[in-house]
């Protein structure tokens, strides 16, 4: 395969296929309820999991599918053309919670965990940002102190995707608090757990059937083979955790400008003004060619910062470059293809008014635009030479 050659192989052609008859036969008869209601399709979630879709890269001994990066970014892509919601709700159980536990849990803790996970028994959310410690998020107060065979568990989460549903959490939390961030550790908490509450499903600009939500924990307890990994080397978990996050969650914004560019030319096409189809006057023109490149660019940048990522995960730089450009540009496009459908465009009837609001949250979850260009800013100091 050439160093750019990103044709797919005849599994994820049938993985793509699916999904997009999935999406535009089921998903798209809801999609506009999830936005207009919040209204969360649980039944959706179950058939992907029947799919066998909702663990693409666990191992198939726990129930998933075996599969790579790339399998899992052609899922979310696909489900974004329809309804980004729904694509952020799976991409947080499969890839921040699902992968996670695949890459950094004991045998056992796969075993009693995952299978439920990949069917779609149990729904999964992963729990690092806090009310005070958003972009700084080593920076958490939750708190885990050992007594006997149990943690004690303190603190707070907030805006955790899946966290109104979800019946488990990877929650991170500081299990020496006086070592700062290499003293986290990363737990697998079961959400019914006594002194776990939640709060109301919170109110969004976009991204709506997705719930968002507070969890807060208060004297939870949490049994010692629940820790995830190494106790107080969690922060390795949480950073390779976000460049995984990053490189497939983009995927999700690329989905959002392939389809929000194809509603504008379709539309370009078919309207008249002045006795002419609108795609015949250049200012439009102009949108159209800039949609094409920068789809085609996000298209590049992120099944490369995937291919990188599955090389090594450490693959900070790609994963933050590829969401960086690929969520600017969905929410740009978004919004130049409501501007191709003028006072249509506007209306909630023609579908990319939703997408520009969820096209938005791209450059904030997962890390917002700021942190991503630091992370790019810091490796570049770090590498001293310009190399591409
Ligand atoms: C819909 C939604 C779903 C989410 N899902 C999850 C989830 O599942 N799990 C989870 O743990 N979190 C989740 N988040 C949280 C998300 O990761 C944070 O919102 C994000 O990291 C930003 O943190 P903050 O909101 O506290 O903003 P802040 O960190 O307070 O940032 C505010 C502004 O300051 C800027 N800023 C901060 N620091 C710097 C700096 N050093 N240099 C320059 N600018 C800076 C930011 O870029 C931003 O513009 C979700 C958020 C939303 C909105």
């Amino acid at each position: 395969m050439g160093i750019m050659d990103f044709t797919f192989n005849e599994d994820q052609k049938i993985i793509k296929q699916t999904v997009r008859e999935f999406a535009e036969n089921e998903l798209a008869k809801v999609a506009e309820r999830m936005d207009r209601e919040d209204y969360w399709p649980h039944d959706l979630f179950v058939q992907l999991g029947e799919l066998g879709l909702l663990g693409p890269t666990v191992d198939e001994e726990y129930g998933g599918a075996g599969a790579d990066y790339i399998v899992q970014a052609i899922i979310l892509e696909e489900l974004a053309r329809v309804s980004p919601a729904f694509a952020l709700s799976i991409g947080a159980h499969s890839n921040l919670v699902l992968d996670n536990i695949n890459r950094n849990a004991n045998p056992e803790q796969k075993a009693k965990y995952l299978p439920k996970l990949c069917s779609g028994e149990w729904i999964g959310s992963l729990c690092l940002t806090e009310p005070g410690h958003g972009s700084d998020a080593l920076g958490m107060e939750t708190t885990a102190r050992r007594e006997g065979d149990c943690y004690i568990l303190n603190g707070a989460k907030t805006f955790i995707t899946n966290a109104p549903i979800a019946q488990l959490g990877i929650v991170y939390a500081k299990t020496r608090p006086d070592l700062g961030s290499k003293g986290i550790t990363a737990f697998l908490v079961e959400l019914d757990s006594e002194g776990v509450t939640r709060g109301q499903p919170m109110d969004k600009m976009g991204m709506r059937g997705s719930k968002t939500g507070e969890l807060f924990f208060d004297d939870v307890k949490v049994p010692v083979e629940n820790v995830m990994g190494i106790e107080n080397e969690g922060r390795k978990i949480v950073m390779s955790g976000l460049s995984a996050e990053r490189a497939t969650l983009a995927a999700i914004s690329l989905g959002i400008s392939e389809r929000a560019a194809d509603i504008a030319l379709r539309y370009a096409l078919e309207r008249e003004q002045f006795g002419k189809k609108i795609a015949q006057f250049q200012m439009i023109q102009d949108k159209l060619a800039q949609m094409y490149v920068e789809t085609q660019a996000s298209k590049l940048l992120v099944y490369w910062a995937l291919t990188e990522l599955q090389k090594n995960h450490a693959a900070n730089m790609p994963a933050a470059a590829s969401i960086l450009y690929a969520a600017e540009k969905s929410t740009k496009i978004a919004l130049d293809a409501v501007q191709i459908l003028g006072g249509y465009g506007y209306m909630k009837e023609y579908v990319v008014e939703r997408f520009a609001r969820d096209a938005k949250l791209l450059e904030i979850g997962a890390g917002t635009s700021e942190i991503r260009k630091l992370i790019i800013a810091r490796e570049l100091i770090k590498q001293g030479k310009f190399e591409i």
